[in-house]
């Protein structure tokens, strides 16, 4: 059996049930995120259970996400698939949040026990996305990998250049 998460919900109330969540978001609805995309369309799915150790609530299954970013190489919009197992644990502050063993991944609740989806996996879907965006290989980059070369090896010979520029040598007769 599968349901459907509330917006908001108390993670200890949703352990006692022994059921498979799942949530759907807009990709726009995660502002800190939509501010890192080319452009915040798509959305996110993601299916997780509860369970409770030691006191301790986790939350644990998938996330998929298709993410819009602006390949880094030729400029053009690329498309992103974040899809992630991910387990993180509930903290009703930031001190109980630090009191945890290092391993752990804590999100932290509000003062009414409660946390927003977006709150739940913003910082999750964040940390998958690629530090430098860039197409694959195969992915139809519009600069091609020898053009990139060639960019390269012109900025190596003009430096090259520079170095033996005529100036040089005046520079050194002025020295003498
Ligand atoms: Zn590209």
């Amino acid at each position: 059996m599968v349901k459907a998460t509330p917006i908001r919900f108390n993670p200890d109330l949703l352990a006692r049930e022994a059921v498979q969540y799942q949530a759907e978001l807009p990709l726009a609805q995660f502002t800190r995120l939509a501010d890192l995309l080319h452009e915040p369309a798509g959305g996110m799915q993601a299916v997780f259970r509860f369970s409770k150790r030691k006191k301790m609530v986790f939350i644990a299954g998938r996330l998929q996400a298709n993410c819009t970013l602006l390949c880094q190489r030729c400029l053009e919009p690329m498309q992103y698939e974040i899809d992630e197992p991910f387990e993180l644990v509930f903290a009703v502050d930031e001190l109980a949040a630090k009191a945890m063993p290092e391993a752990y991944d804590p999100v932290i609740l509000d003062e009414n026990g409660q946390i927003h989806v977006v709150d739940l996996f913003e910082d999750e879907l964040i940390l998958h996305l690629p530090t430098v965006a860039r197409h694959a290989e195969s992915d139809g980059c519009k600069l091609q990998e020898f053009a990139y070369r060639d960019t390269k090896s012109d900025v190596a010979e003009n430096s090259e250049s520079e170095k033996r520029t005529p100036f040089d040598v005046l520079k050194n007769l002025d020295l003498n």
